[in-house]
């Protein structure tokens, strides 16, 4: 039996995409599903400045619908920093794209204010000489509002004003990931099922009086072979077919959420396995090779500096004898020296609960903020 990873695509078009994956653990395919809605970087309005709002939404609620319209954000990943990865103060050429909206209506009906009234603007660093090639990398209607240069594609609604109102901002949109706000998901919806029989009873369904009745098989229920009358129950089973449909609000494409979604699994496996890797030949070594080398940036800095088995003082995993502090400290500390081992709540003394949590967050142990924005709990 062939057990490698089949993966099937039933239906492809450019924001949508419907496969079937299988032979892969459930934990795998779920794991993708979580990092394709909210680990893939795109852009994002994230600071609005209302210069003029006379309609009848308050600036606040503005803001909140401006942050909601997808932007074009192809090749995110590489081709924008995070403004915590840059060196600029607050918003730079390469880490924020500037928007303007200038909208007045002066005619007696009713207009519609929309997502085409966003303008690109340059930005006003643009062209101060810097390392750095993520511009290059752009393509051209990148940070725009989806669909403004397409026929066809209606605009998104931000508001409506009548004669005389008037609406003037400038937003600035960054680089983010789902898990620091949904804006960010290149995702509008990733449809997932496993088991369309419920052979492995791992749904129970709430029924009034006849449970098939109430509950049509989907779609996905003909790749399977229907459940016999007389077929016992397995204890073993395991699912082994996964059904996705990955639909994308625009920002990104079907295709590149996928290919991106593997990759950026196998980076965080890899910075895992690195750090595994580490322990097992009993590296002393508290120095991170920087660079492009690197596994996943912060992941991978947290895990060298961490617990792990960090050296041969702290000796990590709980050890008793080391520091840790009993049950206050949880688990996994073993810090000896907690000012520079780190992660894994390798704090001794300061009564600090948290088994993630980091003594020291300039070492970006576990429990950093950094590396929780990372994210690492696929
Ligand atoms: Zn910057």
């Amino acid at each position: 039996m062939n057990t490698d990873p089949i993966l099937r695509i039933r239906e492809y078009q450019r924001d949508r995409v419907n496969f079937v994956l299988e032979n892969v653990d459930l934990a795998f395919a779920n794991s993708l599903r979580r990092v394709m809605m909210a680990d893939l970087p795109t852009v994002a309005i994230d600071l609005v400045e209302i210069e003029a709002n006379t309609t009848v939404l308050p600036d606040e609620f503005i803001a909140h619908r401006l942050g909601m319209i997808p932007l074009v954000s192809t090749n995110c990943d590489v081709a924008m920093r995070y403004t915590r990865d840059c060196n600029c103060l607050e918003n730079c050429a390469f880490c924020s794209i500037i928007l303007s909206l200038h909208v007045t209506c002066n005619d007696s009906v009713t207009m519609d204010v929309t997502s085409h009234h966003l303008e690109l603007q340059p930005h006003p660093d643009q062209g101060i000489e810097e390392a750095g090639e993520e511009q290059v990398k752009r393509v051209e209607s990148f940070g725009s509002p989806i669909g403004k240069n397409e026929a066809g594609v209606d605009p998104i609604l931000i508001c409506k004003i009548r004669k005389g109102q008037e609406l003037k901002l400038r937003c600035i949109a960054k680089k983010g990931i789902a898990k620091e706000h949904a804006k960010w998901s290149p995702c509008s919806a990733v449809a997932f099922e496993y088991d369309p029989h419920n052979k492995l009873r791992h749904t129970s369904y709430w029924f009034e009086t006849d449970e098939k009745a109430e509950w049509p098989l989907g779609e996905n229920a003909r790749e399977e072979e229907p459940t016999r009358e007389d077929e016992p129950f397995d204890f073993n089973a395991k699912p082994n077919k996964f059904y996705f449909d990955v639909e994308t609000d625009g920002s990104l494409g079907a295709q590149e959420v996928v290919m991106k979604g593997i990759a950026e699994l196998q980076k965080k496996l890899a910075s895992l396995v690195w750090a595994l890797r580490k322990v097992r030949s009993g590296e002393n070594d508290m120095d991170m090779p920087s660079g492009g080398d690197q596994p996943s940036g912060d992941q991978a800095t947290a895990a060298s500096n961490g617990g792990w088995g960090s050296g041969s003082d702290s000796a990590g995993w709980g050890n008793p004898t080391s520091g840790g502090g009993g049950g206050s400290t949880g688990a996994w500390g073993g810090g000896a020296s907690p000012s520079r081992s780190g992660g894994w709540g390798s704090n001794p003394g300061a009564g600090n609960p948290g088994i993630w949590s980091s003594s020291s967050p300039a070492a970006g142990g576990w429990g950093s903020p950094s590396a929780q924005a990372n994210g690492w709990n696929v």
